[in-house]
This record gives C-alpha cells, sequence and structure tokens, in this order.
C-alpha cells in the first residue's frame, strides 16, 4: 500500500515550499525509496495552460500533453522522473469533473455537496497516481496557504485520507517562514504558530515543521516551534535561504529529515541516502566559474519565473561547461525600434524563449537579425524558431511581408501559419500541438551531432507551424531544416548555415534539461557561447551575405 506525506504551506505563498517538496522526493529516491510527486492547486482553472505568465509563471508541459504548475518542473529536475497529468490536479479540473458525473446522473439523485463528493473526487486523484506509478510514497503538494477559502476541500480530503489509510501511513509536514525583525534583529515564530493553529483547527496536526528563514534559525527558535507546535524537536526543520536551491536536499539531510521520513513512515530503505553525485554536483555550482553572459530576449521578462526552466536549462549547461551562465533579461518590446547594441553588445549568446501574441514581436524579429549579423550564438525555443524564420524570410525575400498568421493574419508571406486542419478549431487548447513528438535529426548538422543523430522525443506546447512551402526558398538561401517530424510533415529543428549557432526548435527542450544531465542543444549553444571570441559588440567573423551562404 502506498504511504502519503502531505506538505502545506502556512504564512505567506511563494516561500519555496515546491523545492522543499522536490528536495523530498531527491532524499528519499537517494533511500531507493520509489516515489512520485502530486500538485494540488486551489484556483479554478482548469489548468494553468489559459493563465497569463504574469500571473502563474511559467507553464510546465509533460510527456502526456498537460499543461501544469512550474512546480511539476522543480520535481522533474531534483527527482529526475517524467511526470505525467496525474502530477498535477486543481480545483477547475475537480469542480469540472464532479459536475460532469451529476449531469450524466452518476450520483444518482443525491445532493452534491463539498463532502463528500467533492472530496472523494480529491482522494481519488491521490489513490490514481499512486495506482499509476506504482509509487511506494506519494508527496502531495497542497498550493496556496492554510487559511485560504479555496484550499479547505484539499485540506480535509488530507484529513479523510489519514483517517482512512492509517495514521502510520501519512505523515504531514507543513512548510512556514520565519520573518526577520530587523529592529531587534530576531526571527519571529509567532505568524508560523498561528498557522500550525489554523491547521489544527481544520483537524490537522503537523509532523513536521519546516522553517523559512532567510537568517539562521537558533536552538532556542528550534526549541520555542517545537514546544507551542507540539512537533518533536528533531522535527523542526531549518530551510536558511541558500545560494542554489540544488543545496536543499542536502540542507534537509544534514538535519536528518530523510531519517525521520523513513522511520516515522516505516519505508524499506537504504541505511544512507545516495547523495554523492547530488553533493558533488552542488560543490561545482558553487566554485566561482568563467562567466559567460547570456541574454533571454522575451515578453515576460518582468517575472523570470515565466522562464523558469529555460534559466535552470541554461545553468545546467553553463555547469557541465565549467562556467557561470550571467542571464540579462531584455524586455523585447524595449527593441521594437532599434538600439539593440545597447543592451546585447556584451552577451554571448541569445536565448529567446516561447511566447504568445504580438506583442514585442518586431523586437525580437530584430534581435533575431542580430544574432545573424554580429554571428551571436542564438537559440530560438518555439516562438524563438518562428522568428527566426520570418527574421531569414524577411532578409531573403527583402521584404517585410513575411510573418507568422498568429501575429498578421492577412501576410502575404504566412512563412508561419496554421496547419489547414487546424483553422477551424475554436476552443482555446483544443488547437494545440501539446507533449512529446518523436523528431529526426538530420546528419552533419548542429541538431544531429547534438543529438548524435538519434530520434528524439521533445515536449511540444504551440499552435503554428513552419510552413513547408517555403522550404525551398529558405533551404537555398542558408537555412538547414535539420530536425523533421519521422515522417517528414512537420519542422522541428531549423539552422542557419555558416553562423556559428544559429538554431530554433519548434518544441520546448528546457523541460527535458536536468542539473547534471544538460539538454543537449543547450549544451552546444553553451558551448558555442563559450567559443565566441565576441567581445564589446564586434565579431571576428563578418556577417555572411545571402549570396555567400547559397555558395
Ligand atoms: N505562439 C506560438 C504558437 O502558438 C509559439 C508558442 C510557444 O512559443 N510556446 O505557435
Amino acid at each position: 500500500m502506498p504511504k502519503y506525506i502531505f506538505v502545506t504551506g502556512g504564512v505567506v505563498s511563494s516561500v519555496g515550499k515546491g523545492i522543499t517538496v522536490a528536495s523530498i522526493g531527491r532524499l528519499l529516491k537517494g533511500y531507493g525509496v520509489s516515489v512520485s510527486v502530486q500538485k494540488l492547486d486551489p484556483y479554478l482553472n482548469v489548468d494553468p495552460g489559459t493563465m497569463s505568465p504574469y500571473q502563474h509563471g511559467e507553464v510546465f508541459v509533460t510527456k502526456d500533453g498537460a499543461e501544469t504548475d512550474l512546480d511539476l518542473g522543480h520535481y522533474e529536475r531534483f527527482i529526475d522522473l517524467d511526470l505525467t497529468r496525474s502530477s498535477n490536479v486543481t480545483a477547475g479540473d475537480i469542480y469540472s469533473s464532479v459536475i460532469a458525473k451529476e449531469r450524466r446522473g452518476d450520483y444518482l439523485g443525491r445532493t452534491i455537496q463539498t463532502v463528500p463528493h467533492v472530496t472523494n473526487e480529491i482522494k481519488s486523484r491521490m489513490r490514481q497516481i499512486a495506482d499509476e506509478t506504482g509509487a511506494s510514497v506519494i508527496v502531495v503538494e497542497v498550493g496556496g496557504t492554510v487559511g485560504d477559502i479555496e484550499s479547505l476541500p484539499f485540506l480535509e480530503a488530507i484529513r479523510q485520507m489519514r483517517n482512512e489509510i492509517g495514521r502510520d501511513n501519512v505523515l504531514n509536514i507543513h512548510v512556514t517562514l520565519l520573518p526577520y525583525i530587523s529592529a531587534t534583529g530576531e526571527l519571529k515564530t509567532k505568524p508560523t504558530q498561528h498557522s500550525v493553529k489554523e491547521l489544527r483547527s481544520i483537524g490537522l496536526q503537523p509532523d513536521v515543521i519546516v522553517c523559512r528563514s532567510d537568517y539562521p534559525v537558533t536552538p532556542e527558535i528550534k526549541d520555542k516551534i517545537s514546544l507551542f507546535c507540539d512537533v518533536e524537536r528533531h522535527a523542526v526543520i531549518a530551510a536558511p535561504t541558500v545560494d542554489t536551491i540544488y543545496e536543499v536536499p542536502l540542507i534537509l539531510h544534514e538535519q536528518g529529515l530523510g531519517q525521520l521520513i523513513v522511520s516515522r513512515l516505516g519505508l524499506e530503505a537504504s541505511a544512507e541516502p545516495d547523495l554523492d553525485d547530488w553533493s558533488a554536483m552542488v560543490e561545482r555550482i558553487k566554485v566561482p566559474k568563467e562567466p559567460i553572459p547570456i541574454a533571454i530576449v522575451g515578453k515576460y521578462v518582468e517575472l523570470p519565473d515565466a522562464y523558469c526552466s529555460v534559466r535552470e536549462a541554461l545553468y545546467h549547461a553553463g555547469l557541465d561547461h565549467g562556467c557561470d551562465i550571467e542571464v540579462s533579461w531584455v524586455r523585447s518590446e524595449d527593441l521594437e525600434n532599434g538600439g539593440l547594441d545597447a543592451y546585447l553588445r556584451t552577451v554571448k549568446g541569445i536565448v529567446v524563449p516561447g511566447g504568445f501574441g504580438p506583442r514585442g514581436i518586431e523586437g525580437m524579429i530584430k534581435t533575431a537579425r542580430y544574432a545573424r549579423e554580429n554571428q551571436v550564438p542564438y537559440l530560438g525555443l518555439c516562438l524563438g524558431m518562428q522568428v527566426m524564420v520570418i527574421e531569414f524570410a524577411r532578409h531573403v525575400m527583402n521584404s517585410d511581408e513575411p510573418n507568422s498568421t498568429e501575429f498578421d493574419l492577412e501576410t502575404g508571406e504566412p512563412v508561419i501559419y496554421l496547419l489547414p486542419g487546424q483553422k477551424d478549431i475554436e476552443n482555446m487548447g483544443g488547437s494545440m500541438r501539446l507533449g512529446a513528438y518523436p523528431c529526426k535529426a538530420a546528419p552533419d548538422t548542429l541538431a544531429g551531432r547534438a543529438y548524435d543523430d538519434q530520434v528524439v522525443y521533445e515536449r511540444h506546447r504551440h499552435r503554428y507551424e513552419f510552413n513547408n512551402a517555403y522550404m525551398k526558398v529558405l533551404g537555398d538561401a542558408g537555412f538547414t531544416f535539420s530536425g523533421m517530424s519521422p515522417g517528414g510533415d512537420l519542422v522541428e529543428i531549423t539552422e542557419l548555415r555558416g553562423h556559428p549557432f544559429m538554431l530554433g526548435c519548434q518544441f520546448h527542450p528546457e523541460f527535458k534539461s536536468r542539473p547534471y544531465r544538460p539538454h543537449p542543444l543547450f549544451r552546444e549553444f553553451i558551448g558555442a557561447a563559450k567559443k565566441t571570441l565576441r567581445e564589446g559588440g564586434q565579431h571576428p567573423l563578418p556577417a555572411m551575405s545571402v549570396e555567400e551562404y547559397k555558395a
């Protein structure tokens, strides 16, 4: 029978509950325990796919095509797991299935209520992920903070689970914040006490309290929390703010959290966790390395969480090359009227990540032009590939007409467009290519070398595609279509010949990068960035003309 660890949050949100959950997963994996993770999000959207990145940060896409919370990215990277749609459940999703069942008459005329119908639906999702994965431990994170109206049905479901499967099979972990009062120079435990009181009032007593804080948590503070919150002293765990999130599993381990979980849940585990590779990686992260400045030119850069996986994938690749990636965030809108040199002169590589809608597009197109003309390594992710295509087509045709029909429905040169069969689909999300699709890389290309000429599965999230009618004209002028769907119908990777590294992919490779196994395309991109001699805006290689490309 699977065991469950429920992780709730207290005091405020965004204190790093997701990282704590990912770290617990990593620890348990180190102990040889099979683990899976589920995130319960109390908002009423059915999934975060339709939410603005400013509201929600990145939408993480699983291999089976679910649009999910960005915490799933942390889980995958820390635990090195491929999750599925069962790992993210929202209140909107729960209520829609309850209402669909009600409409179908499944409840045989009964009155439908939060308890038991909604809570039963939540519990069935918790059981479903255990059945699907066969994991011995499921770590369930409840989004938001205790005390939110929306999270009540989830907390009630957790309370019921504990009762149903037995107290020995369940562990409750509460992650709180200890605020620091600078006037008196002390950490405060009162908000934690209140939040535990709130938890207790709905029938949940934490077994472990993880205290996030920006300052060291003294033994006296731990004593106090233990006493007032009725949690064993060794189950009060400090989680101070650290330089790298990848250090958190080690910090939790040093304080005995893994051992505590193993013994409290009676898990079959090794005596000591295998964290050797992980510790070695953290050591490598901490040594100062050669800095490589990379620009991310996008639409939502004010909120770097909107590109969480891109940023992590760059760091992973940097680590592999023994360098520190210094990201400079550039708002593509700021580049629409030129002046790119001011923003991009000092960077050694440019990433144009994914995005939707017309805002800032012309700035991205100018960025692709700048990268091409100045021979700056360029990695285009999804929209970043489409932009690279539009830019090159404008250059080759010597016209501003080429565009994506997403931005100009009437364009005379729709180099990026909706596939004919997609045009009539009205439902947002219904027309998206979502999840993992195969891609075959061509030999003797950047992509082929990166992927070792293998067929790879990469994750997609987009509506528009490259228009194959333009293959010949762009191919003749210097483009190589180096990654195709195995049937040869869909262009998945484009690259530019005669440039140190200019590559765009229609998928999101960032979702598959791991801290000690960087994604091949990011690895090659950083490799090229490291090699570029570019300094102060001038690259020793002059830009090539169309005629030279053709030759
Ligand atoms: N907006 C583009 C499309 O729908 C790109 C999407 C993305 O970058 N994820 O095709």
